[in-house]
């Protein structure tokens, strides 16, 4: 059975010893598939053989030919050995070299066939040599394999003669004993296996089978556009590449489809009486984003089966307000709901919202976090496992703790879509069924969204709510300083408070603190008739929330901050950031900082101070913060710009690794998989094999998360 194999861990194979195994075991390979599913990084059209005498300097060239001669040369360096052959085709002879592989005298001898790919160079006195070129001995294998596709019976060169892929090395393997271990695992791949892309798929598109795909894509036959390789577009590519996430995709669906079969404890009703409290509670007319998602929300309160939504939407799009609007629904029902943020700021803040808008209702709300005292949490926590108090707001410890609720209907996750899942999970285990919202202001590109959050339902709130003075955004050279300066100097003067952002990247912690806090004391000097802080996440916490406390009160006029002021902080007054070091920020990281501004009545500038020399990228990311205040036009160039596993910042995002495919480059197709993965779910149609393939794929690849 063609799974058989492909289920093989890599140690099957001839070649891959413990060593070995381990090392492809770091890069994610396991398994036969694994390998066989990590595409060449590039490929080499080695394909057309050059005659010797055709060759001149700086050619990367392929040439065959038969040993006539070869063996360590004398060189007066001392400790450096060259190995040298000399090469004969029809029409010349030709030297070549490898310097510091004295193993090769044990490999290559006269009267050998050979075939190598290499830089023609010209070597002084020497005239024209290839040095340190791949090579291949040609055995007479009668047996010689077969490239699907190409037809004719050929010598079997695997690393020269035609099209070579090149792959990444991983640990000891390189790339040459890659293409060994891959073409001997294609080798035992049997005519007939499983195939996980259903035959209408297949049918419609053209697309080659699952082994034939593979066979192509890692070893084309003759005449296969280098191009098209290269740009990871043949249909063999591209069927495998839908294949991979295809399966995610199927995954993800079954993922939604189970949960739906879920049934959870509080349904809530709405009626006139219900919308009526809503609209009670409302300080302002909502955006028509805001209603759209609210509507989606409040659908899903009322289904039996628990909601999974995302909403997403822009820095200062109003979110909290929709959140709070479903709570009111869930309590309206007699329900509870427990709003959950990542820091004691963020929650202390949703806390004087929800109180603010709540005003005057008779809904009982608390504020839980480390910061509460042990008297109030002995009063607290009763009075929530009883169902006396309505609203709960806090941070993540509300879930992770022994918090009880008596009847928790909707938990509101705030800022947190990477740990949106584990909660989920949290909740899950503690037989919660609520529905569960979590919120994002970091806009995630469309095809990021499908991986990482494609088993959750997505509203997304596009715009801001009326009356927003858009933030004037400047980049400026370190060396305009002075200006900047003297802009800080005249907003506090007119009663405004500046944001100075300092970079402060893990790697260089230490120098970035030392910067940060030098440029503090500077900013200090300078402006000494203000009040200037410092803020950075190695303060202590009840430090840390002292200054920003002092911050949102205005007491201070100047906060030096490295980025721990980036989510969710809302000073209105704040309207003017200057962000130090620019360059060093990634797009959507400076795009949340500016969410910071811009948040009241008053016009505010961001000021984006690079220090030269910049990179290209740093250059089309800055262009990109001055184009634009569209977090959703961001993102998506921040992942073009950066690449999926960057994109959040991290590599343990959550995000599962997928083999073949690229979120940027084939996004298409990615969308593709998502349709096809939901209709065939929802209509029933999937086949068994492939429902079995799927989970045993998900189990394996992405450990923690389980499908059904
Ligand atoms: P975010 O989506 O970033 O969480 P918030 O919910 O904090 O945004 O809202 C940002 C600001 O906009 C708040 O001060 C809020 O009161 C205000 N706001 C939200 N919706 C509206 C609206 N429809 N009309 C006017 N102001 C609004
Ligand atoms: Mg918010």
């Amino acid at each position: 059975m063609a799974e058989d194999v492909l289920q093989l861990p890599l140690q099957f194979l001839k070649g891959v010893g413990p060593r070995k195994a381990a090392d492809l075991k770091k890069a994610g390979l396991n398994t036969v598939e694994d390998l066989l599913f990590r595409f060449p990084r590039r490929y080499e059209d080695r394909s057309r053989l050059q005659s010797i005498i055709s060759l001149r300097p700086g050619m990367t060239a392929a040439i065959s030919g038969e040993v006539l001669n070869a063996g360590l040369a004398h060189t007066r360096r001392p400790g450096f050995r060259l190995f040298q052959a000399l090469i004969q085709d029809a029409s010349g002879q030709i030297q070549v070299v490898w310097p510091n592989q004295a193993f090769l005298k044990d490999v290559i001898h006269a009267h050998q066939r050979i075939v190598l790919f290499g830089k023609v160079e010209f070597w002084g006195s020497r005239g024209l040599q290839i040095t340190d070129p791949e090579f291949e001995i040609i055995k007479d294998d009668p047996a010689g394999s077969r490239v699907p596709g190409d037809g004719s019976r050929q010598v079997d060169t695997l690393h020269t003669g035609r099209i070579v892929p090149v792959y990444e090395r991983t640990g000891s393997v390189t790339p040459n004993m890659q293409r060994r271990f891959v073409w001997q695992a294609l080798e035992q791949l049997p005519a007939e296996g499983f195939d996980p892309v259903p035959a209408d798929l297949l049918a419609r598109e053209q697309w080659p089978s699952r082994r034939d795909a593979l066979w192509q894509a890692h070893f084309p036959g003759a005449g296969t556009s280098i191009d098209a390789l290269n740009a990871f577009a043949t249909p063999a590519q591209r069927r495998l590449i839908f294949e991979d996430f295809f399966v995610f995709q199927t995954g993800l669906a079954l993922r939604r489809h189970e949960n739906a079969q879920v049934r959870k404890r509080l349904v809530s009703v709405v009626d006139d009486r219900i919308r009526g409290c809503a609209r009670a509670v409302l300080p302002f007319r909502l955006t028509a984003g805001q209603r759209d998602a609210l509507a989606e929300i409040v659908a899903d309160l009322q289904r039996p089966w628990p909601m999974q939504r995302l909403l997403q939407g822009d820095v200062g799009a109003g979110k909290t307000i929709v959140a709070i609007l479903a709570a009111v629904v869930a309590m309206e029902n007699g329900f509870q709901a427990a709003v959950m943020a990542p820091t004691e700021i963020l929650a202390e803040q949703h806390y004087r919202t929800v109180v603010k808008i709540l005003d005057g209702r008779p809904y009982r709300t608390a504020l839980l976090t480390g910061r509460v005292t042990a008297a109030t949490r002995r009063d607290l926590l009763p009075a929530i496992e009883r169902g006396d108090v309505n609203l709960v707001v806090g941070t993540q410890a509300l879930v992770q703790e022994h918090v009880k609720f008596k009847a928790l209907a909707l938990a509101v996750i705030d800022e947190q879509h990477r740990f949106g899942v584990v909660q989920r999970g949290t909740l899950a285990a503690k037989g919660l069924n609520p529905d569960v919202l979590v919120m994002t202001a970091t806009p995630i590109p469309r095809t990021l969204a499908l991986t990482e959050c494609g088993d959750m339902e997505v509203s997304v709130i596009r715009g801001l709510p009326p009356g927003r003075k858009p933030v004037r955004t400047l980049v400026k050279a370190d060396s305009r300083r002075d200006e900047v300066y003297a802009m800080i100097r005249e907003e506090i003067a007119r009663g405004r408070q500046v944001y100075v952002i300092y970079p402060l990247v893990e790697e260089s912690e230490k120098i970035d603190l030392k910067a940060a806090t030098a440029m503090a004391a500077e900013l200090a000097e300078v402006f000494s008739d203000f009040n200037v802080a410092l803020l950075h996440g190695r303060m202590k916490g009840d430090e840390k929330e002292r200054v920003m406390r002092a911050f949102a009160s205005g007491d201070l006029h100047l906060l030096v901050s490295t980025t721990v002021v980036e989510v969710g902080v809302d000073v209105a007054n704040a309207t003017l950031m200057v962000v130090e070091h620019a360059e060093r920020f990634g797009l959507s990281q400076l795009h949340q900082l500016r969410g910071r501004i811009g948040r009241g009545e008053h016009a505010s500038t961001c000021v984006l101070l690079y220090q030269a020399p910049w990179s290209d990228d740093a250059r089309a990311r800055l262009k990109a913060m001055a184009d634009t205040s569209d977090g959703f036009v961001i993102a998506e160039r921040d992942l073009q710009l950066r690449g999926p596993g960057d994109f959040f910042g991290t590599r343990q995002s959550g995000l599962p690794t997928l083999r073949a495919g690229d979120l940027v480059r084939d996004g298409d197709l990615l969308e593709r998989a998502y349709e096809e993965a939901r209709v065939r779910v929802d209509a029933g149609t999937l086949s068994t094999d492939l429902q079995t393939y799927v989970r045993s794929v998900w189990q394996r690849q992405f450990g923690l998360i389980t499908v059904g």
